[in-house]
């Protein structure tokens, strides 16, 4: 998914994402929780049509 895609390549300066329903941005997640192996988990919510939704983002070290 290009969603996806997106925020991982924007995860590192700041969380942005689109409703996966409705497109609207959403800027800041409801609530973030890190996971072990370096992940952190975002829960997402819609204020324009209350939709909630969660993503995983990895943060482990990559060689580049
Ligand atoms: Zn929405």
């Amino acid at each position: 998914m290009e969603l996806v895609h997106d925020l991982r390549r924007y995860a590192r300066s700041r969380p942005l994402i689109a409703c996966a329903q409705c497109g609207e941005r959403i800027f800041m997640p409801e609530w973030s929780e890190c996971l072990d192996g370096g992940r952190v988990r975002h829960v997402w919510r819609c204020d324009a049509c209350d939709y909630a939704f969660e993503t995983t983002v990895h943060f482990a070290v990559e060689a580049a």
